[in-house]
């Protein structure tokens, strides 16, 4: 039994995978997301379908989630927007059918395990990953472990100092408002300028704000983490020439303080389209490793 299970739980889609004992990964399939017994009754047919027996299982996940393993909670979603998935066990079923370890961290801690050994902070000892998208998040790998608290890092809901000619928009996040998230997340942009930040014109000024904001919160978590490599994923930040904007605001209001160089530690991913199932199969290893 050297095969592992690779699950990347997503609000619109469910990406499955299956890696040999090398890490490569043999068999994928997507599944549609809709209700949790009938996504995640999809998830078991395919991989027993397969006939494997698995060594692991590792689910990356939209969240927040439980990640308490001491609380009988653990491995749930909890309060999520997505409808019905409110208290889903999403490791159960997974452990039950296959009687094997189930890994779960959220999807940007899988990205952000995955980056960390296989993609941007190879050779480094430590990475943060920030993925701007429909929502911020962050994760934060100290060598090779995730920085872990009562539950996962919520990075996107830092409150920060707020852009002179943007007093005017009170930011969306349902809970806080003007936090990273409700600033800078893809709503936010849309909420403001009526389009995604790529579809803006190169000199529009909603780049130049969201890199501002996006260069003062990378301030606040050098300052905090001192990461080696901080890598910006997500849709928001795939608009060209959005890195080398945040590098600029990142040194105009670092102040020459920090160390390293910020055009060397900002990048963008180093993975491809299969980081997501990689970041499942990072999961998969850390649980493995921890079992064994
Ligand atoms: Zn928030």
């Amino acid at each position: 039994m050297t095969h592992l299970g690779l699950v990347e739980a997503g609000g619109t889609k469910f990406v499955l995978g299956i890696a040999d004992g090398d890490g490569t990964i043999v068999a994928r399939h997507r599944i549609a997301t809709t209700e949790p017994e009938e996504t995640l009754g999809a998830c078991l047919d395919w991989f027993g379908a397969h006939g494997h027996g698995y060594a692991a299982i590792g689910l990356a996940s939209f969240g927040p989630l439980n990640l308490d393993r001491t609380d009988p909670g653990w491995g749930r979603v909890i309060r999520t927007t997505k409808q019905g998935w409110g208290g889903a066990d999403l490791v159960g079923p997974f452990a039950r059918k296959f009687e094997c370890p189930v890994g779960l961290e959220t999807d940007v801690n899988g990205a952000a395990l995955a980056e960390a050994r296989w993609g941007a902070g190879r050779g480094h000892n430590s990475l943060l990953y920030l993925t701007i998208g429909t929502g911020v998040g962050g994760g934060f790998v100290s060598d090779g472990r995730l920085l872990q608290g009562l539950t996962h890092p919520e990075m996107g809901h830092i409150p920060l100092p707020r852009h002179r000619t943007d007093l005017a928009f009170a930011g969306n996040c349902s809970f806080h408002g003007d936090c990273l998230e409700g600033l800078v997340a893809g709503p936010a942009v849309i909420a403001r300028w009526g389009a995604n930040l790529s579809e803006l014109p190169d000199r529009h000024p909603g780049k130049d704000m969201v890199a501002w904001y996006v260069g003062a919160a990378i301030v606040a978590f050098r300052a905090i983490l001192a990461p080696a490599r901080i890598v910006l994923g997500g849709g928001v930040m795939d608009t060209p020439g959005m890195v080398e904007r945040i590098v600029a605001k990142v040194r105009e209001r670092a102040g020459g303080y920090f160390a390293g160089d910020a055009a060397e530690i900002i990048v963008r991913p180093a993975l491809g389209s299969d980081s997501g199932l990689l970041g499942a199969l990072a999961v998969a290893r850390a649980v493995l490793d921890r079992s064994q």
